[in-house]
């Protein structure tokens, strides 16, 4: 539909956040516009559609908000990662870092079904460390991860890297 848009034109780039030396990808430019994150949702969907896909797994908190309107796109189930001490149910945890610092990430035990087909979504692939602890507890609990999906990639972090054999998609690279 929209496949003259170019998304960066959406993207605003942040010098120096969080801390000195990051430039920060804000994609909160590209979300209040609803042509461009509709765009950007069914772009995505155009380059996972061919897996078979049972979920999405999404983290918080910017990973929702690719996460899930592409799981409605799909007609697939959604399934939050969240900070540890969110979920109410029981979980399991694994630590992970960032670009810029560390934290634990957690999901329900009975979120995925084991042998179940899940996509990961996340708004921005830097170092792939968030996404190896997606895959981590996706696999823990027997999920079968397809593929990856982000809006942005920055390719010189070489996240996708840390998957090999993980297909990895991304709209926008820096
Ligand atoms: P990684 O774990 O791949 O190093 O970092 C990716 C995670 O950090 C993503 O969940 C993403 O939301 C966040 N992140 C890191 N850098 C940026 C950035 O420049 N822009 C945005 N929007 N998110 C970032």
């Amino acid at each position: 539909t929209n496949a003259s848009l170019n998304f960066k034109d959406y993207i605003r780039v942040i010098e120096d956040f969080p801390t000195p030396g990051i430039s920060f990808k804000d994609i909160t430019t590209l979300l209040k516009d609803g042509q461009a994150y509709r765009a950007a949702i069914q772009e995505l969907r155009s380059m996972v559609e061919k897996y078979q896909i049972d979920l999405i797994a999404g983290p918080e908190a910017r990973g929702f908000v690719i996460g899930a309107p592409l799981a409605l796109e799909l007609g697939v189930g959604f399934v939050p990662v969240r900070k540890s001490g969110k979920l109410p149910g029981e979980t399991i945890s694994a630590s992970y870092s960032l670009e810029y610092g560390s934290d634990q990430l957690a999901m329900h035990k009975d979120a995925i079904v084991p042998g179940q087909r899940v996509l990961i979504a996340d708004d921005l692939l830097a170092t792939g460390g968030t996404i190896a602890t997606v895959v981590e507890l996706v696999q823990k609990l027997g999920g079968v991860i397809v593929g990856a999906a982000f809006l942005i990639e920055l390719e010189e972090l070489q996240g996708r890297k840390k998957f090999e054999g993980i297909e990895v998609h991304s709209l926008v690279t820096y």
